[in-house]
């Protein structure tokens, strides 16, 4: 059974993939610096499980200073690339450290599967690529990338050094483009962990617009079926794939299904739309659904509801 490295595997996608790994079979060895952009403490937890498993081996750690620790990792097939400084908002804050992370460090573990003769690498995009290209839903091969956060742009960089490598080094590669994720671990930055949290505390939750941007939202299940597909792929060398849901929720909609399933009403504060904020992300999954066999099963009724339990079972642990 194949040998995997993941970055960022402590984080809210990572840890599910890691989860999902170990139990398929594969060994897996996890790089993560616990990044400060949220509790270091909720990461631990993430990773709690699998740090009891034989097959698993974690080093905390930057992976801009993976050079540092080569030999200590050996063997490994592929590379799932995940780590990355994330959140739209902060990058504006601070892009220097977005590019730091994204770009570098990319390059970094590009740099580190071409010495060690690693012949598969995917790396984790975003949706937010295709910035503000009104023409939904998008398609892998949409040449109108138009981001509008640093964000944005580092996860750009990092698809085209990806397919640089590929051409130069024959490293075969999947860049996957992951739409809005949610599920139990979401990271707390994000909209739906925000909105749950604030509500059940009844806090009030600020709303950026009129709530009638929408998102695709996509359920960590689906996301993990889709990375689990592509760690299989060999029809062709460099692909990119969307993975989303396919369907879009306007935020209003998805703060009423949150209040049905808290049986709350929410306290709602409207805000200016903010810079880097796209109106609607909406993923053309056609060409996944063909070469990666990816279907999403969860739909955001059911998703919300699964997150809620998630979060209300949390609580009463803490
Ligand atoms: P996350 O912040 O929960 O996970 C990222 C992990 O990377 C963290 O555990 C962090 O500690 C680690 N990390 C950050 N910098 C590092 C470094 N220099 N060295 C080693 N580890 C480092 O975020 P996530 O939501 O799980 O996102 C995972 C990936 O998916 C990222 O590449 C992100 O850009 C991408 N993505 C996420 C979403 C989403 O909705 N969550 C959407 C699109 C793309």
């Amino acid at each position: 059974m194949k040998k995997v490295l993941i970055t960022g595997g402590a984080g809210f996608i990572g840890s599910h993939v890691v989860d999902r790994l170990l139990l398929l079979g594969y060994t897996v060895t996890n790089i993560d610096n616990f990044q400060n952009f949220y509790d270091r403490k909720i990461k631990e937890s993430n990773i709690s499980e699998a740090l009891m498993h034989p097959n698993y081996t974690f080093i905390e750690k930057d992976i801009n200073e993976i050079s540092g620790i080569e030999t200590e990792i050996k063997n490994v097939d592929v590379i799932i690339h995940l780590a990355a400084r994330a959140g739209v908002r902060p990058s504006i804050l601070d892009p220097l450290a977005y590019y730091h992370t994204n770009v570098n460090g990319t390059i970094q573990m590009l740099e580190f599967a071409r010495r060690n003769n690693i012949k598969k690498f995917i790396n984790a995009s975003s949706s937010s690529v295709y910035g503000v290209n009104n023409n939904t839903p998008w398609k892998e091969n949409d040449l109108d990338l138009l981001p509008i956060s640093p964000y944005a742009a580092s996860k750009i960089a990092a698809e085209k050094i990806c397919y640089t490598y590929n051409q130069l080094y024959d490293i075969n590669m999947v860049v996957l483009r992951f739409f809005t994720v949610y599920g139990p671990r979401q990271r707390p930055d994000l909209a739906i962990h925000k909105f749950v949290k604030a509500i059940e505390a009844g806090s009030s939750i600020e709303i950026y617009g009129d709530g009638g941007t929408s998102r695709d939202y996509t359920y960590i299940d689906d996301i993990v079926d889709g990375i689990c597909s592509a760690l299989n792929y060999e029809k062709s060398k460099f692909e990119i794939f969307n993975l989303g849901n396919s369907a879009t929720i306007s935020l209003s909609a998805l703060i009423s299904q949150i209040e049905v399933n808290l049986n709350r009403e929410a306290i709602k504060i409207f805000k200016d739309e903010q810079p880097g904020d796209v109106s609607i992300t909406n993923a053309d999954i056609n060409k996944s659904a063909e070469l990666l066999s990816y279907a999403p099963r969860i739909s955001i009724q059911k998703g919300i509801s699964e997150f809620v339990t998630w979060y209300k079972n949390q609580q009463l642990n803490s």
